[in-house]
């Protein structure tokens, strides 16, 4: 049985600051804003929503700030790394715009990884791909725009039964160097690549700013979901009902390393409750919240465009 995941969907984490983190985003990545609004279960924070022109899944990168949490500690049982694809040619570029102090390089499985932290400590990397998927050019043109993400690196105590849970979601191993493995879900979205890198003395993580907060995979639709929905939990594992967040669907449960996935629904994306040409623009609330809207329109700080 090969379960219909098709990659990445989104990566959310947990900022300090909002503006901040929206210039970082939208500025100095050159991310598309494609969504603003709330964190449903607790609106009183945003929910920012970064990536391409219409927020493909696989490329968007979204953000709960929360003023002035502190910064998250590294260690086992997190996603260590997100890993942003750019064109080739285009790492020379990166490093003089992120500034050749603020970047380190290393090499992995054959590419060359760009490292730099974000606003809170967060912790990318950038790694050249002959993919075809365009990249957002408010900022950056399309030789260096980002394309997505490329995928993840997850930091295990034991990479043993996340090795196995990822194949059972339809990834496949195909190589191992030192400690980390790389695993691939064929024909996927081109955010296909998870690497867990195996840290077995490490301390366990704690969440703040800075950190993943979860990690979500791409399903086609409900049908899709009900399907991998199913299989997760005939295998034991504790998933929730599917959520409405307004944009997809999600279920989420958490794996036997620590870190929580969330399997996510393509339909019906962000061009739901605003026009392609303004995506991002306007505070957007869901249905449950919209009573909320002059409380939380006097609360949530300005961020600016
Ligand atoms: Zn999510």
């Amino acid at each position: 049985m090969t379960l219909p995941i098709n990659g990445l969907h989104h990566v959310t984490s947990l900022a300090s600051d909002a503006r901040a983190n929206n210039g970082f985003f939208t500025r100095t990545l050159g991310l598309r804003r494609v969504k603003k609004t709330v964190n449903f279960d607790a609106p009183d924070v945003y929910h920012l929503y970064y990536g391409d022109a219409a927020g493909t899944p696989g490329s968007v990168m979204t953000y709960f700030p929360f003023p002035g949490i502190g910064k998250g500690r590294a260690g086992a049982g997190e996603v260590g790394e997100t890993v942003f694809a750019v064109p080739e040619g285009s790492l020379g570029f990166w490093k003089e715009r992120l500034g050749a102090g603020n970047v380190t390089e290393s090499a992995r499985f054959g590419e060359t990884h760009l490292h730099f932290a974000g606003p809170d400590g967060d912790k990318f990397s950038l790694v050249e791909t002959a993919d075809g998927r365009d990249g957002w050019t408010g900022e950056v043109d399309a030789d260096h725009a980002l394309r997505g993400f490329r995928g993840a690196t997850l930091r295990l105590r034991d990479g043993g039964a996340t090795g196995e849970l990822l194949r059972f979601m339809g990834y496949e191993a195909e190589e191992t160097q030192g400690n980390l493995t790389r695993f691939r879900v064929p024909g996927g979205n081109g955010a296909d690549i998870i690497d867990v890198e195996t840290l077995p003395g490490a301390p366990a993580a704690q969440q703040g700013g800075g950190s993943v907060h979860h990690i979500a995979f791409s399903v086609a639709d409900r049908a899709a979901q009900d399907e991998v929905r199913k299989a997760i939990a005939d295998t034991g594992y504790q998933i929730t009902p599917p959520i409405d967040r307004d944009y997809f669907w999600a279920v989420y449960f958490r794996t036997p390393g620590g870190v929580l996935f969330e399997v996510a629904t393509d339909a019906p994306g962000f061009d739901r409750d605003e026009s392609p040409a303004h995506l991002g623009e306007a505070l957007k609330l869901p249905r449950q919240h919209e009573h909320l809207r002059k409380v939380l329109e006097g609360h949530l700080e300005p961020i600016g465009d």
